[in-house]
């Protein structure tokens, strides 16, 4: 067994097992090393039983003091009483009768779970059990793996001993000394620690070695592919004959300053002869797509084309319109690449995108992975970086150019991002900030209310319809799955239609349908045909219809803040004013307290710092936003550590790579999306 083993072949996983890991991403042996628990079990700090609080999760040391009581129908039970010095507590079994046999009087055995106060006093209802035994030593933490259907704990845990061995291999990218400096441990001992260890002592040891070594190879990746960057040519423009003055005066409003400042920024780095690399950041309706258009529409005054990245087909759609309309009686010919296009109109278009007939194409990253053939590239943006991932937006510099020269690169964000992360992050992006709306904006009031309210809710929405407006119905989010998510939404749709809202047109939009199906529910909401829009998040980013004035968001506890306040920034575009309503059932203590965040506050700044803090940046950049996994172990926590992985991987990135190649090895793999720990390219 090496660590490109597929895991198929390792002992006690097999073929069936194997897909199951699949679905956690996890293909080889290498991978399931390095397949962190997400947290931890301390069972070893056991509780007395008067000690216990309501509600607590705990483990506690007890022994079994009455027989054991059986029953129940379809559903068996088994219940006993077990107890320390200090009180006992009622334990409750279902449909685990073989476990009659084990609890018999007298015997000890350590319980771990939730402890509740019932009626008849303590009690614990299936929890984990261990027999103490003499002269065995019972491990003091457990892990507790992420799990698919189809795995166990046990499974998990097991499978990750058998591979664990294979730590012994793992690599150091930071050298001995350097390791001591910085208290750090061996890669192999960190790993073998965070799946394995006996105390928070532990754990925290694993993590921080582990985290700081993330951060310094994500350092260095971006320092390499930046270095790639700014080493080469760019295509210096000029003002000249560009006549810019007259495609502002072609806009139906004036830029806000914040615009006019940014668009300055842009013009005069692409008149450089090195790249530019800027990031636009900009609220929700801060109005960055004119600034965006500004750019497309001074490259193609000179001659150059520009490739517009959205995340969506649906946004893609939508920003080739507006281009189109702001753009086309200049002569500038946009084109939409999506994947809902024939084989022929592909062809077509990446003939006239070869041959220069069209200025600017716009799509989604389907722009970045198919051969795309550019007649003369100067211009790359891209929309709502966020949810592309850091190393990803790296990558599509370095497509496009000729030879050493590079295009010139601008990446839009509304995720306002928290000054320690950006520099971090984007150490040396050059950044502009829309930090201004157009005039009139109003705030969008936001409710939380309980289901309850879920009629009144729709009598406010009929209201609004009858006014002239438009509305969106975020439906719950049942699980993350295409099929489900179809079902929602046209479930949800369908109760509407049968109820409240019969004689009104109501569309529909989930992630099932296809670019053409999308587009053209897009296309009568935007006219307003459609009246209510039915739809899971895919309208969340940059979706723009400013007659729609109310959001009602099902299930509001399931978002991240920056999701609700992404989905929030689809009302409040227009003069009218809007309403944001969340739904939610389960709106107690910290979700509570997290969702009332936005009913105080439509500052996306604001809530961007508290979703972060909650989350962690792993989340915050990572694998659930983008499908690209940034960090395993760094979490919010480790944010102090940055400055220091900061200043460290300045010092090894000069050191060079003949110096340090473990680390440039490791980072270059990470750099090219391969960077799951030991997938060997
Ligand atoms: P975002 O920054 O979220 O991408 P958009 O570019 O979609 O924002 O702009 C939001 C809305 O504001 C659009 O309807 C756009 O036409 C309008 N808009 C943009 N700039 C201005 C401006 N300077 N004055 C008035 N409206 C503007
Ligand atoms: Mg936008």
């Amino acid at each position: 067994m090496d660590f490109k083993t597929p895991l198929q072949y390792v002992k006690g996983i097999g073929e069936a097992r194997s897909k199951c890991f699949a679905k956690l991403g996890l293909y080889t042996a290498g991978d399931l090393v390095s397949f962190y628990p997400r947290t931890y079990q301390y069972r070893g700090e056991n509780k007395k039983v008067s000690d216990v609080i309501d509600g607590e999760v705990c483990s506690l040391l007890l022994t079994v003091d009455s027989p054991v009581k059986s029953g129940g129908g379809k559903v068996q039970y088994i219940k006993f009483t077990a107890g320390d010095d200090t009180g006992t507590v009622n334990i409750t079994f279902f449909n685990q009768k073989w476990l009659l046999k084990v609890f018999s009087q007298g015997r000890a055995f350590r319980f771990y779970g939730k402890v509740t106060f019932g009626f008849y006093g303590k009690e614990m209802v299936s929890p984990e059990v261990e027999p103490v035994l003499h002269g065995k030593k019972l491990k003091d933490v457990i892990p507790v793996y992420p799990l698919t259907k189809g795995l166990t704990q046990k499974t998990v845990c097991s499978a990750v001993n058998n591979v664990l061995p294979l730590s012994e291999d793992m690599q150091d990218v930071l050298p001995e000394d350097i390791r001591k400096k910085y208290a750090l441990l061996s890669v192999k001992d960190a790993v073998k620690l965070i799946h394995a260890p006996n105390s928070r002592d532990d754990v925290a040891k694993a993590r921080r070695s582990l985290a700081f070594e993330e951060l310094i190879v994500f350092q260095t990746a971006l320092r390499i592919s930046r270095r790639g960057v700014s080493s080469s040519k760019g295509i210096k423009m000029t003002f000249k004959n560009s006549g810019v003055k007259s495609f502002f005066e072609s806009l139906p409003y004036s830029l806000t300053s914040a615009q006019e400042r940014s668009v300055k920024e842009i013009l005069s780095d692409m008149c450089k002869d090195t790249p530019m690399t800027r990031l636009l950041q900009g609220d929700v309706g801060s109005g960055k797509t004119a600034v965006a258009a500004a750019a497309v529409y001074f490259a193609a005054k000179n001659g150059y084309q520009s490739a517009f990245m959205a995340p969506t087909e649906i946004l893609a759609a939508q920003h080739a319109k507006t281009l189109d309309k702001m753009l086309s009686s200049f002569g500038i010919r946009v084109g939409l690449l999506t994947g809902g296009l024939t084989k022929k109109q592909k062809t077509v278009l990446q003939e006239s995108i070869k041959n220069g007939a069209v200025d600017v194409i716009v799509g989604t990253n389907a722009l970045i992975q198919d051969a795309v053939e550019y007649q003369a590239l100067g211009l790359v943006i891209t929309d709502e970086q966020h949810r592309f991932g850091v190393m990803q937006r790296a990558r599509l510099t370095e497509k496009g150019g000729i030879g050493d020269i590079k295009p010139h690169m601008l990446v839009m964000s509304a995720t306002p991002i928290p000054r320690t992360l950006s520099l971090i992050v984007y150490g040396d992006l050059d950044i502009s900030v829309l930090d201004e709306l157009p005039p009139g904006r109003q705030k969008v009031d936001t409710y939380l209310v309980g289901s309850e309210m879920r009629e009144r809710v729709f009598r406010m929405i009929r209201s609004r319809i009858d006014e002239g407006n438009q509305a969106y119905i975020i439906c719950p989010l049942v699980e993350e799955n295409e099929e489900s998510s179809k079902q929602s939404a046209e479930g949800y749709a369908e109760a509407l239609r049968r109820g409240n809202f019969s004689d009104i047109n109501i569309g529909m939009l989930h992630g099932r349908m296809s670019p053409v199906e999308k587009d053209e529910v897009m296309r009568g909401f935007s006219k307003g045909d459609i009246k209510i829009l039915v739809s899971t998040t895919v309208v969340e980013v940059g979706v723009d219809v400013p007659n729609a004035t109310v959001i009602l968001i099902e299930n509001a506890e399931c978002f991240g803040l920056s999701q609700l306040h992404q989905l929030r920034g689809r009302v409040g575009r227009g003069k009218d004013k809007s309403m944001c309503v969340l739904l939610s059932d389960h709106a107690h203590g910290k979700t509570e307290s997290r969702l009332k965040i936005m009913c105080e506050t439509n500052d996306g700044f604001k809530i961007a710092s508290a979703d972060l803090e909650q989350r962690g940046p792993g989340d915050f950049f990572g694998e659930k936003q983008s499908g690209e996994l940034v960090f395993r172990v760094a979490s919010a926590a480790d944010m102090n550590m940055l400055e220091e992985a900061k200043k460290l991987s300045e010092e090894l990135f000069a050191g060079g790579q003949a110096k340090y190649p473990e680390l440039f090895a490791k980072a270059k793999g990470f750099a090219s999306g391969n960077e799951r720990g030991n997938k060997i390219s």
